[in-house]
């Protein structure tokens, strides 16, 4: 077994070397520009468990529980430690998010909206991802102190080629095995928060752990998993519990950011590269990409998977992923494949009737 460290640790740990730190909101960024900074990136995805003492007060019920925890984490002065913040605008209530942040919560650290291209025309998309990331460029150069380096891009951009490397054998072992664990799943999230170098560590000796203790394959079942946000991170209890394992994800927070068609180029610059893999991201909705190219691609994770039921698990309010949400079922049904649709508010336990929900659909495949 490794030993995965807190967020708290490893934001002292990043500190006491002299890094500072960035808030990144979800969901799509490339951590590696904040990195070769020697800034460290922790997200932000709403701490589960928060209870809206401070958020209701600036909030409206009835928006997705990853701005309500955000914003009550923010109050409460969970985020002091942080020294400036980048919000990708993947949707518009992570937009909203940044305005109320800069506008009415008083923050007051540097802060940077990144804005991806919605158009269809691939030189556009190229040409206007070159420029936002020189902006966050010079936004960083001027947090940090520290001039931009392309060897430095260079080398985070590796390293995390090297990351997708290790979860994809993680993946294959999975496959191989019918290994399930929650340990695991914590372990994939760490690099949420860890420079990536300090994670390529910890997958690998896991890896190599795995491996020295898989004798023989467990009789467990698949099932394909596809949402935003693993919380309550129960649900992995829950399927490994009832003999099930998920070999394959496209929760937004974990697989769909596992981009595995991007090859570093040493022909071109390292921020180059860096435009090709943000093009590269795997279909979310968050890009209002055709919901056609995004049943195509989970049906090839699905298949891959050797799946008995697919799991669709959103949070509430959340506009992105619900409006995919009947498509998802209906392409699935059509198969013939079970599906459970639930969504859940960042609570840190499952709700009775979500949790006896999720017991049954995994009863009845
Ligand atoms: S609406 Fe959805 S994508 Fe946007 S912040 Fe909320 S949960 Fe995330």
């Amino acid at each position: 077994m490794v030993a995965i460290p807190s967020r708290a640790q490893s934001i002292q740990d990043a500190k006491s070397k002299g890094a500072k730190i960035c808030a990144l909101f979800p969901v799509h960024f490339p951590r590696e520009l904040i990195e070769c900074f020697n800034i460290l990136p922790v997200e932000v995805w709403g701490p589960p468990g928060q209870e809206y003492n401070l958020a209701s007060k600036h909030v409206q019920p009835y928006i997705c529980p990853i701005i309500k925890n955000v914003v009550e984490f923010y109050l409460s002065g969970g985020m002091d430690v942080v020294d400036c913040a980048v919000f990708p605008h993947t949707c518009d209530s992570i937009q909203g998010l940044a305005t109320l942040f800069t506008d009415m919560l008083h923050w007051d650290k540097p802060t940077f909206v990144f804005f991806y291209p919605r158009t269809s025309t691939s030189e556009l998309k190229q040409q206007f991802l070159a420029d936002e990331i020189g902006k966050v460029i010079n936004f960083l150069e001027r947090v940090s102190g520290q001039p931009f380096e392309q060897g430095a891009l260079e080398s985070k951009i590796k390293a995390f080629e090297e990351n997708i490397h290790l979860r994809k054998q993680l993946i294959d072992h999975k496959k191989a095995t019918g290994f399930e664990s929650v340990e695991y799943w914590k372990l994939i999230r760490a690099g949420e928060y860890m420079f990536v170098e300090e994670h390529n560590k910890l997958l690998a000796a896991y890896l190599d752990y795995l491996k020295k203790n898989a004798d023989k394959r467990d009789q467990k079942r698949a099932v394909f998993i596809t949402g935003y946000v693993p919380e309550p991170m129960e649900v992995f209890e829950i399927i490994e519990k009832r003999g099930f394992y998920i070999v394959e994800d496209d929760y937004a927070a974990l697989g769909r950011r596992l981009v595995r068609s991007f090859k570093y180029n040493a022909d071109i610059s390292p921020i180059e590269n860096l435009v090709r893999k943000c093009l590269s991201f795997n279909p979310c909705p968050m890009f209002s990409q055709n919901v056609n190219d995004r049943l195509k691609y989970l049906t090839e994770l699905f298949q891959y998977s050797d799946a008995k039921g697919v799991i669709i698990h959103t949070v509430k309010f959340c506009e992105p992923e619900l409006f995919d949400v009947p498509f998802i079922e209906k392409h699935f049904k059509a198969m013939g494949v079970p599906v459970l649709f639930i969504d859940t508010n960042l609570e840190k336990k499952l709700l009775p009737r979500d949790r006896n929900r999720l017991e049954a659909f995994l009863e009845s495949v």
